[in-house]
């Protein structure tokens, strides 16, 4: 290790930013998350610059740099390429750290990428060995760091004295902070729900050995690609100590949760005897009355066409703590990946998401309403119905031409597009042998995405495959 890492107090501290330009602007927004004098020193200042000059939050120090304009200062950064020996010499001359952007020669510190969550900070550097790693290993860290982590351990900080009071030291008091930072109260903490935090607390307070109550989020897991997972679903998949998850949840998501998670699999297998409704929320019941963390990992959004409210109701009913994290739907989620835009100005002001089957066949609609011309709906679970579906919008008057793109596995590798008629929809099903989750969307035109001026097919490599089965 060349470079020692360790935190400098800039609390009233004066701190020079020699330069005015996009360096030097990078640098005061950084300092500015402290509460350093921020004085730079430039003959011009970037916009934003002046923006926090008006706002009073640095100083305009100076047009032209010389030496004595760093007399006092705790730290400088040369952001102007032709100052840097300068810069180097005064600062060296009165013992100020200096850092010259990429310019390690003319640095005695470097900064480092920072995740900040004030006042929890992590700082990764390489020492300047690979910077596109530290800013990877960086984005991976941002998203395990709850926003709200700094705010936890202020609250920890506020309760210090009281703890000291009623845990006694050693083992237990260890012990009480390991179930905070690490268990049920900072689940309660973070997820906001401040009267099971307040009775975590007290009974942790009490007894570490008491039993906590367990919680469980219902997370939305996206349309497939994993990528489209939020960051919350990301970070509450490394946290679970139980993973319930359904069918349309592929691997490739399941590898970023927790290793040791206990996963149980709660999907409808074809010829296998599916779990009811009533069995998946007594195995949720079950596990987060044992303490634990249970995330319920849903295709899409939970709450829709998801029986996420069953389950939460299932739930509160029994006194557990419930929390939603939102999920990209698959309607919007295959629309989006596919070029397929969803309400588009001329064509239409609405789109209805509905669901083609219902638990004894074709789902009842208004179909009368949904033939009428300029209407736009995307169908899930459509593909068994979909002959019924397409004979009951004909009966009641839809043209036949009203264009219908369906997306199979959407988001996946093994994603299928198909372009059809009302007219030709159950045909074009059965032709290409659809049996895959798939969304089927009326009435809408799908734009021209970059690959429709690609010279040839070039969506092959990626697994893609794009047929166009026009009627
Ligand atoms: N809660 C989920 C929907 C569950 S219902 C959501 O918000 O997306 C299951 C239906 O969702 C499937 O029958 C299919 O119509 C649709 N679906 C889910 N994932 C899909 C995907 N990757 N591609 C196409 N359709 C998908």
């Amino acid at each position: 290790m060349r470079y020692f890492p360790l935190f400098l107090d800039l609390d009233n501290r004066k701190a020079v930013i020699v330069g005015g330009g996009e360096e030097a602007l990078r640098k005061a927004r950084l300092m500015l998350k402290t509460k350093a004098v921020i004085h730079v020193v430039a003959p011009a200042l970037h916009d934003e610059l002046l923006g926090y000059l008006r706002e009073g939050r640095l100083a305009w120090a100076g047009k032209r740099f010389h030496p004595a304009l760093l007399d006092d200062a705790a730290i400088v950064y040369s952001a102007d390429d032709d100052l840097h020996e300068d810069v180097w010499v005064a600062a060296r001359a009165r013992g100020i750290p200096v850092n010259a952007v990429d310019d390690a020669a003319l640095s005695t510190f470097i900064t480092p990428s920072i995740i900040d969550r004030d006042p929890v900070v992590v700082a990764i550097g390489t020492e300047g060995t690979a910077p596109v790693l530290g800013m990877g290993l960086r984005s991976k860290i941002e998203a395990l760091l709850p926003q709200t982590l700094g705010k936890l351990a202020i609250a920890a900080s506020g309760l210090r004295d009281h703890v000291a009071e009623r845990v006694p030291h050693g083992n237990r008091r260890r012990s009480f902070w390991q179930r905070y930072f690490f268990g049920s109260i900072r689940d309660s903490f973070l997820a906001g729900d401040t009267k099971t935090y307040t009775y975590e607390l007290e009974a942790a307070l009490i007894d570490d050995s008491s039993p906590s109550v367990g919680r469980v989020s219902l997370v939305g897991a996206g349309p497939g690609d994993p990528e489209l997972l939020t960051l919350k679903a990301q970070r509450k998949l490394q946290e679970a100590d139980v993973i319930v998850y359904d069918r349309l949840i592929g691997p490739g998501i399941l590898e970023l949760a927790r290793r040791d998670a206990v996963r149980i699999p709660v999907g409808k297998k074809p010829f296998a005897p599916s779990p009811k409704q009533s069995e998946i929320n007594a195995i949720l019941i079950r596990e987060a009355k044992a303490g634990r963390y249970v995330v319920r990992l849903k295709g899409g959004d939970p709450y829709i066409f998801g029986r996420g409210g069953e389950e939460q109701a299932a739930l509160i009913a029994e006194g557990i703590a419930v929390d939603v994290v939102p999920g990209i739907t698959a309607a919007l989620g295959c629309a989006s990946s596919i070029g397929l835009p969803l309400t588009q100005r001329g064509q239409n002001r609405a789109i209805t998401l509905l669901t083609g089957a219902s638990e004894d066949g074709l789902a009842d609609h208004d179909w009368k309403a949904l033939a009428r011309p300029g209407q736009a709906f995307a169908i899930y679970m459509g593909v068994n119905a979909a002959g019924d579906i397409s004979a009951a919008l004909l009966d009641a008057g839809i043209d036949h031409k009203t264009p219908v793109t369906v997306v199979e596995n959407g988001t996946l590798v093994n994603e299928r597009v198909m372009m059809c008629s009302i007219g030709s929809l159950w045909e074009t099903l059965a032709l290409n042998g659809v049996e895959g989750p798939a969304i089927i969307y009326v009435g809408l035109t799908p734009a021209k995405t970059s690959a429709d001026i690609l010279p040839f097919p070039a969506r092959d490599e990626t697994g893609h495959q794009v047929l166009r089965a026009v009627s």
